[in-house]
């Protein structure tokens, strides 16, 4: 099988490297790629939001199958125009990306099938309207802009001034662009945040294992929210009885939802909960799978993975094929200097070689380029450094082993991935 990524993160890495360890995986080629993906597959530069260069691209090269990473090629109609030339690719179409494209389109598709979620205020197309519906609405509020943000999206704002300065920087100062041109007004929500991730054919779904993420960029669940600071995947994260309230309560009336309105989904379908005192309830959906949460979740990957797209992609997803390697794993993202905010880039990475000599340890690259014979920084999350172990503690051992390794000019990482208690973790 020759397999075509898309996206250039730490996530589509992690995908590169389990799908280069499948036995049915002739070649790898990844578009656009970064300096660690280019070790292990060919990188070719089309953007992973260019849906006609890479349908040229998919022209030239003929992959047997293509796997999406982000959404933004999903959303723009990539696999539409993949399935019209009957290529073999794993994401859900336009119609069904809108589940993350348009909250605002997730949130009546809930409402409509009676799936727990926040109630929502309203939905507003100007900022005037916006303003207005504020005074009636118990605080804190939750403000959604409806569109693509990049994960910035999302406020909870705890009064009317916070929440006056979002609507104004997303509806009239166009910060988030065109992302924030409707807004959505809802029902803030207290509980522990968990996500639930599922592979699905549109008939049948597979449970992937669970993780958990940090996005808050300082220790302690500290300062400005960021892509994704780590992740660990651990059984205990979800236990037994919880897994069975989701699916019943959400998964299963998600499923027949999509079925009841035409919708057949696709590929791995990301459903972000909140744990509130009168059950789950869903906060988000998102098309594709998380980043850096992947990346824990792939390490513990014991099956096929390309055998196992291969049938998601024509409607065969067998869940008993998916088979977790017993224990745990972490995910500890090194990144920039600055970031969330302002960063430089082209700093030359020190370590790597000695890092991924530790035995279980794997660094997968999100923001680098090579230069010769060098790497170096060229995004706000730079790497990955993963690890698995028999339990959490073993694996974040090794990963922090890993990340101590590496050096690069204003590198700086969180030092309590794993750490906090799940109830403290909540809202990270
Ligand atoms: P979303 O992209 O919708 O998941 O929102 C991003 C983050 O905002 C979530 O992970 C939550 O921490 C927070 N959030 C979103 N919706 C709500 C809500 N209704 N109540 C409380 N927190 C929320």
């Amino acid at each position: 099988m020759k397999i075509l990524v898309i996206g250039g993160g730490g996530r589509e890495h992690a995908l590169v490297w389990k799908l280069g360890q499948s036995a049915a995986a002739e070649k790898v080629w990844c578009a656009p790629g970064n300096g660690g993906i280019a070790g292990e597959a060919e990188c070719l530069a089309v953007e992973s939001g260019d849906v006609a260069g890479l349908v040229a691209l998919a022209q030239k090269i003929e992959p047997d199958l293509t796997v999406v990473g982000p959404e933004l090629p999903l959303v723009n109609g990539l696999v539409d125009a993949f399935a019209e030339r009957k290529w073999a690719v794993v994401g859900p179409d336009k119609k069904a990306a809108q589940l993350e494209g348009s909250k605002i389109f997730a949130k009546e598709f809930l409402q409509r099938h009676n799936i727990p979620t926040a109630e929502i205020y309203g939905a507003h197309d100007s900022a005037g309207a916006a303003y207005g519906a504020l005074c009636a609405v118990d605080w804190p509020v939750v403000i959604k802009a409806d569109g693509l943000c990049a994960g910035k999206g999302v406020f909870v704002a705890p009064n009317p001034d916070a929440a006056t300065d979002f609507i104004e920087r997303v509806m009239e100062k166009n910060e988030l662009g065109d992302g924030g041109k409707r807004v959505m007004l809802e029902e803030a929500l207290e509980g522990e945040e968990l996500s639930f991730i599922l592979l699905t054919d549109g008939a049948r779904y597979a449970a992937l294992a669970p993780t958990r993420d940090h996005k808050r960029v300082f220790d302690n669940n500290e300062g400005p929210n960021t892509g994704g600071m780590g992740a660990y995947s651990s059984d205990d994260l979800l236990p037994a009885d919880l897994r069975r309230i989701i699916e019943t309560t959400i998964v299963g009336p998600t499923m027949r939802g999509l079925a009841a309105d035409g919708i057949r989904y696709q590929g791995f379908l990301y459903i972000g909960l909140m744990l509130t005192k009168s059950g789950p309830k869903v906060l988000e959906f998102n098309c594709r799978l998380g980043d850096p949460e992947t990346q824990a979740m792939l390490a513990r990957v014991d099956f096929d993975l390309a055998e196992v797209l291969a049938d998601t992609a024509v409607g065969k997803v067998q869940p008993e094929k998916l088979q977790w390697k017993p224990g745990a794993s972490a995910c500890v993202v090194l990144a920039s200097g600055g970031y969330p905010g302002k960063f430089e880039t082209g700093k030359a990475i020190h370590g790597l070689p000695e890092a991924e000599k530790i035995p279980d340890v794997k660094v997968l690259h999100a923001g680098t380029k090579r230069v010769g014979e060098q790497i170096v920084t060229s995004g706000g999350r730079v790497l990955g450094v993963t690890a698995t172990g028999s339990t959490l503690g073993v694996s974040l051992q090794k990963a922090y082993d890993g990340a101590g390794k590496i050096r690069f000019d204003g590198m700086h990482y969180r030092r309590d991935i794993g750490k906090l208690q799940q109830s403290s973790a909540a809202g990270d």
